[in-house]
């Protein structure tokens, strides 16, 4: 259980500061728990904050569509089943109805033929062989969390999630995770021997997805993106071959494994990593009424260009349904509260007086835990309901809510102009008064840093030269009318019009979004062709195939 007080020192920075446990209290009240609220920003977490988050199931139908599927002899699913360590779930099963769930409930109605719990990469080679006899789709799942719903679809789905171990090595300075590993159990486990693996801040999402597509987290200014640390993965590929990739073996496929996207290579089973030892940590967060959003964002855009690469934050425009609009700022240290208080000042001086504001040093796991939004939850409530941490005490106990939603990204290589912060902040305006009961807004995560010292051929990440990231959202829940999701798409698809000649033509690939018309070169730019050469080399005939997988062609040569 967390303690009932807060565990680090709160450091004043002005004369509103409060602390910790008083300051999210009154931030959760103010931005209301209750109302419209949006899956607000990847770096601000899963849960607690600005999400409006349901757990029943809606009907929208799937974004995607891969093979068709004829349903097969039943004979022919129970061998299956019976040559696997793990477990084989058919529509039949009790637990299909929350088997096929992705996190994103927008992609509910998608009725896999199969859901496969893998045990061990042996389940996932015969599970591959399964569906290239039977002519289905194979579709690779860890956390559930694809944006656009490509961990599931009509076929066979090959679910890593019980290969979830963490094994550190604080000697080496390395661990091996199982790639169904959740990152609230990646910083629980590690931080147990003291160390650190970069990571994001959604505590259920996988560290397979997160990893194959890049990897930002609140330690990414630091240490880098998660994929940046990759020394080693395990991949079944297409032709039932386990494969080890690194620097020295099956090297393309290790290049293409850093930033070239989740299912477009084979399954991966394993990942081992390069750790850090837990340093000191300080969190900020600090708001501002409505009418300073120009100033702050535009105020952060020249602190976070300037900032120390120990330093990272985000900068959030939110409209929270009834509870109007929020600016804020949050952020994380690699250091003392003393020297954060220091950094912030030059921020505080240009973005104006803010309505509240707190830093605190926090234990290395209590921050993560803080930023998944799991601040007063344990390591097991932090899970998605009816799943749990991989022990027996653990197993179930979670309590956090999926949710429907829809996100665009797009990356701001310099500061956004005046013109440009003025259409942020209109764009979240809009939503407020066009579609008040709705929640959401725009996020900007800082980028810079270690992750920009890599080159953008190194790995298949390519966006290595951003100033931030910037994600525009919007959530909706199961009882809104399909008019109000549709206003919440409208929104979404005007936002990124009028945003598009401020920011970049490149998105992230780990915010994949069906709607992104020149969406290879948006996620890939450079380095697309090298990521179709190595498709072509590991998945010739297209078995890892989705609505934006990587092509075995470049689709304009
Ligand atoms: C609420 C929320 C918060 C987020 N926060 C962050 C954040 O802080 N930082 C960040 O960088 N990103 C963040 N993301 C984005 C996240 O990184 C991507 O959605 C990621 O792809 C999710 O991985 P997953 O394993 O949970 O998802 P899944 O849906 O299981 O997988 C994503 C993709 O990878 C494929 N895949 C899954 N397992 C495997 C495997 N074993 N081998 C090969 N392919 C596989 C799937 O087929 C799918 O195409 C967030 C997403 C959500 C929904």
């Amino acid at each position: 259980m967390l303690p009932d007080t807060p565990t680090g020192p709160d450091t004043p920075i002005g004369p509103d500061t409060t602390n910790r446990r008083q300051f999210l209290h009154r931030a959760a009240a103010a931005l209301g728990a209750t109302t419209s609220a949006a899956l607000f920003g990847s770096l601000a977490g899963c849960s607690g904050q600005l999400r409006r988050s349901y757990t029943a199931s809606t009907t929208t139908a799937p974004a995607q569509t891969t093979t068709t599927t004829e349903p097969l002899d039943p004979a022919a699913w129970s061998a299956l089943a019976q040559s696997l360590s793990g477990s084989l779930v058919l529509p039949t099963g009790a637990s299909y109805a929350t088997a096929k769930l992705l996190y994103n409930l927008q992609f509910a109605a998608t009725d896999p033929a199969a859901v496969a719990y893998c045990a061990s990469a042996s389940d996932v080679q015969r599970c591959i062989s399964f569906a290239r006899h039977h002519g289905i789709a194979a579709t690779p799942r860890a956390g559930g969390h694809s944006y656009g719903g490509y961990s599931t679809g009509p076929g066979l789905l090959i679910d890593v999630s019980r290969m979830n171990t963490v094994a550190a090595d604080a000697g080496a300075m390395r661990c091996t995770i199982g790639a169904g590993t959740q990152l609230v159990d990646v910083y629980d486990q590690l931080s147990q021997t003291g160390l650190l693996l970069p990571a994001g801040s959604c505590p259920s999402v996988g560290i397979a997805g997160l990893t194959l597509g890049g990897g930002i987290g609140v330690v990414g200014r630091k240490y880098g993106l998660t994929c940046d640390n990759l020394l080693s993965l395990d991949t079944v590929t297409a032709d039932g071959r386990l494969l080890t990739a690194n620097a020295s073996q099956n090297a393309d496929l290790f290049w293409a494994s850093r930033g070239g996207g989740g299912g477009n290579f084979g399954v991966v089973t394993s990942f081992t990593f390069a750790v850090h030892r837990i340093p000191e940590l300080t969190l900020f967060t600090i708001n501002w009424p409505w009418p300073a959003a120009a100033d702050v964002l535009g105020a952060w855009q020249a602190w976070t260009a300037s900032a120390p690469d120990e330093l990272w934050s985000n900068c959030q425009l939110q409209s929270a349904g009834s509870d109007g609009l929020n600016v804020r700022s949050n952020g994380v240290f690699v250091g003392s509260a003393a020297t954060l208080t220091g950094l912030l000042r030059p921020f505080l001086a240009q973005a104006g007086t803010p309505s509240s504001q707190f830093v605190g040093s926090d234990p290395y796991l209590h921050t993560m835990l803080v930023e998944a939004g799991c601040e007063n939850l344990t390591v097991s409530q932090c899970h998605l309901t009816g799943s749990g941490a991989a022990t027996p005490a653990g197993a179930g106990a979670g309590t956090l809510p999926r949710s429907s939603f829809a996100a665009t990204s797009a990356y701001v290589i310099s500061a956004l102009s005046t013109a440009g912060v003025a259409t942020c902040v209109q764009a979240v305006e809009t939503l407020h008064t066009g579609v008040p009961e709705l929640g959401g807004g725009i996020v900007f995560d800082a980028h810079g840093g270690a992750i920009n010292t890599v080159a953008p051929g190194a790995t298949a990440f390519v966006h290595r030269s951003a100033l931030c990231a910037m994600q525009t959202s919007t959530s909706w829940g199961p009882g809104d009318p399909p008019a109000t999701v549709d206003a919440a798409k409208g929104w979404l698809q005007k936002s990124a019009a009028s945003l598009a000649p401020f920011v970049s033509r490149s998105a992230y690939q780990n915010y994949i979004d069906p709607t992104l018309v020149d969406w290879a070169d948006a996620y890939y730019g450079s380095n697309l062709p090298r990521l179709v050469q190595v498709k072509r080399r590991y998945d010739p005939d297209d078995v890892f195939h989705f609505a934006q997988s990587i092509p075995t062609t470049l689709p304009h040569p």
